[in-house]
């Protein structure tokens, strides 16, 4: 376990220890809170798994939403919790959300969500489902499982078993985030076309393509929202770009499925991939809201920043409801935010 995953696994049992999180309760839970989901299937057992963190087994899915109701939340559409937020009526709200639009969404959460009679927000990039665009995170992850040496930008990376795999990803990963978007592209399509990864077939393997996302949007729990054209980090690509990425995936989705998808959802959405200039993007295309992936709550203050929502992410590295009951108590969020409710620096 890195050093990371170990403090963070102190931090929650220091909280479950000392009940922190239910002395805090109703202090820094807000009006609710956005929860993230990416993909949720059965766990492999995989010992070289980096992008593991992105999903959650079906049993932990159906846990955590019984959870989410035992805890008092009501798990409501975006637009009802929108209009809470707004209204200052009604009660604490969940709104759940999933990006990318994975098909094991369709195949193991929608079961889940259908028992529960949850209705949820599909945040969905046009490009991903006609394939024109990369899952280049999920590329990495597929060449590094293939390869067993790795050598980019001059560096040599050993991969030999699944220990060297996660630390080469780990390096590379983080090493093409702090380049610009092309950069960070073209560096995983070196290894990517070196293992011999057909990006297109991997998107086709592991995205819903129109078909089945028409079939999806058939349920009535199911809400969609834009999530740009091509996924990328749109803080780190020029702006008339950015605003063509965010206006055209909408229209495409509300062409596709025929129904307004007025909320969005921004890619990567850490401070790095959508900060001010974006926010103000969103506003000016008459999006209805946006959602980061900054960590935090739903207070009353965000009302006034609809276009820079945080969120919650269910982490696939921390499927335990004890650590879950202590994220939707907040607390930790106030401590990572430092007391701030609102961060849209
Ligand atoms: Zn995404």
């Amino acid at each position: 376990m890195s050093l990371k995953r170990r403090m963070i696994a102190a931090g929650f049992s220091l909280f479950r220890a000392a009940g922190l999180h239910r002395l805090a309760r109703g202090a820094f839970s807000g009006r609710g809170v956005i929860l993230t989901f990416h993909r949720v299937r059965p766990a492999e057992d995989e010992a070289f798994a980096p992008n593991a963190l992105l999903e959650i087994t079906p049993e932990f899915f159906d846990a955590a939403l019984a959870r989410v109701r035992a805890s008092g939340l009501q798990i409501v559409t975006l637009d009802e919790a929108l209009r809470r937020l707004v209204s200052g009526e009604g009660a604490a709200f969940a709104v759940l959300t999933f990006d990318d639009g994975f098909r094991d969404v369709a195949e193991h959460a929608l079961p889940v969500l259908q028992r529960h009679r949850a209705p949820f927000m599909t945040y969905i990039a046009p490009g991903l489902v006609s394939r024109a665009a990369r899952l280049w995170w999920v590329e990495l992850e597929e060449a590094l499982r293939r390869l067993d040496r790795v050598e980019l930008g001059g560096r040599v990376f050993s991969a030999r078993d699944a220990r060297e795999k996660a630390v080469a990803f780990d390096r590379i990963y983080w090493t093409l985030r702090a380049q610009g978007e092309q950069a960070l592209r073209d560096g995983v399509a070196v290894l990517r076309d070196r293992a011999e990864i057909d990006s297109v077939a991997l998107a086709d393997q592991l995205c819903l393509d129109w078909d089945g996302l028409k079939r999806l949007a058939g349920c009535e729990l199911a809400s969609f929202g834009a999530h740009s054209m091509t996924h990328p980090r749109l803080r780190q690509i020029p702006e008339d770009l950015a605003r063509a990425e965010m206006a055209e995936s909408r229209r495409v989705l509300e062409a596709g499925l025929g129904r307004a998808c007025p909320h969005f959802a921004y890619p990567v959405g850490d401070p790095t991939s959508a900060g001010p200039r974006e926010f103000a993007l969103a506003a000016e295309l008459g999006f209805s809201s946006a959602v980061t992936t900054r960590p935090g709550m739903i207070f009353p203050e965000h009302a006034a920043c609809l276009h820079a929502l945080p969120r919650v992410s269910v982490n696939g590295l921390w499927q335990n409801l004890d650590f879950f009951d202590i994220l939707l108590s907040g607390a930790p969020f106030a401590l990572w935010n430092r007391g701030r409710r609102v961060n849209t620096a």
